[in-house]
């Protein structure tokens, strides 16, 4: 399973779900956009199990992101977890710190989960180096990728002209042959960044009257947030507002205590605001409400989180003719792919990278 694979199935709903299987971590990077530490607080495994046992071979996600925190701190978890996965037809991406390879070993339980995973993806930047030099990293992804693994890095900089990615990717690329995807991002505003990466700003006549459809490709998998709510986003500020109970109804898909696969599947795919900011964008509708908003996702989870609004848009939405240039929209999205995933939410000069060691019908 390549990577190219995950990101072409992105604007997809439910083609895939997050599981945030802690947010423990024993790392301590200053950009954590989970504000990640050994305190943090984790979901029964019983529970998240019980969630997975609901996919079943004919309605599961096709695809099952394991992530933290360090999912790696719950090995067993995930190696059950995968294995579940696999027996109902899906597949698996883990995305580590990779504690462990700043010991030089790795230790059997962690090996068993890697192994059992289709996809391992590690974190590699220059917060994550203080901490794991770059070079244990590598030995690691170099071993697994010669035993057939797929792998990928996550290659995090300040902006995309820092200078860091550029020696970065170079490294990367020598000493793994070119062979592995690398998807490069930046840091966001979010977790521990909040305190010391400044904010974008409010945008100069971001009101009202903006009124050009702008879609919005993440409103396609759901996300089991640290305690078991679910959202219909990875944007962080929706996930942090989950744990504070403080999501917009329409960003709430329920909670895998009580929710089985299928119901979150059928809210993510077919609730008529989530419909209706992949097909729009949020800022769009909360225009044709007539609510202004100061920027992108604040219209999503503030304006389109007054109930008011909400059922304006609601009513907006189902109109022949708006639903029927939102199942244009919604195709035209959905056709692009992982090229325009990657061209709207890709890191400009790095885009390229994410296709490296990419062989058309080999997963
Ligand atoms: S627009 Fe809404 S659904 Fe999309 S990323 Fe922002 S908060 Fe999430």
């Amino acid at each position: 399973m390549h990577l190219l694979d995950l990101l072409a199935a992105r604007a997809e709903p439910a083609a895939a779900v997050l599981l945030t299987v802690t947010r423990r971590c024993p790392l301590a990077c200053a950009h954590c956009s989970t504000a990640s530490t050994m305190g943090g607080e984790q979901i029964d495994a019983a529970v998240l199990k019980r969630f997975v046992g609901t996919f079943t071979p004919g309605d599961r996600p096709a695809y099952v992101l394991l992530t933290g925190g360090e999912p790696l701190l719950r090995p067993e978890l995930v190696r059950e977890i995968a294995e579940r996965v696999r027996e109902v037809g899906g597949r698996t991406q883990l995305l580590s710190g990779m504690f462990f390879a700043a010991r030089g070993r790795t230790p059997a339980p962690v090996r068993r989960a890697v192994d059992a995973v289709d996809h391992f993806a590690a974190s590699v930047d220059a917060f994550h180096e203080r901490q794991v030099p770059r070079a244990a990293v590598l030995r690691v992804l170099r071993r697994l990728l010669d035993e057939g693994k797929d792998v990928s890095v996550q290659l995090t900089g300040l902006t995309p002209d820092d200078p860091y990615l550029r020696r970065a990717t170079e490294d990367i690329r020598r000493e793994l042959d070119d062979r592995v995807p690398i998807l490069v991002t930046v840091v966001r505003r979010a977790g521990r960044a909040r305190t010391w990466l400044p904010g974008p700003g409010a945008v100069p006549g971001a009101v009202a009257h903006r009124s050009v459809p702008a879609p919005c490709a993440l409103a396609a998998w759901p996300v089991v947030c640290f305690d078991g709510t679910v959202a219909a986003c990875c944007n962080q500020d929706v996930v942090d507002a989950a744990a504070l109970g403080r999501l917009p109804a329409h960003l709430r898909l329920g909670h895998i205590a009580r929710d089985d696969w299928a119901t979150i599947r059928a809210r993510q795919r077919s609730r008529p605001l989530l419909r209706g900011i992949r097909a729009f964008g949020p800022r769009h509708l909360a225009s044709l409400a007539g609510a202004g908003c100061d920027g992108y996702c604040a219209a999503c989870v503030s304006a389109l989180g007054d109930p008011g609004t909400a059922a304006r848009v609601g009513v907006l939405l189902e109109r022949p003719g708006v639903r029927a240039v939102e199942r244009r929209l919604d195709e035209v999205v959905r056709a692009g792919g992982a090229e325009a995933f990657l061209r709207r939410y890709g890191t400009e000069g790095y885009r390229e990278l994410a296709a490296l060691g990419y062989e058309a019908g080999a997963s």
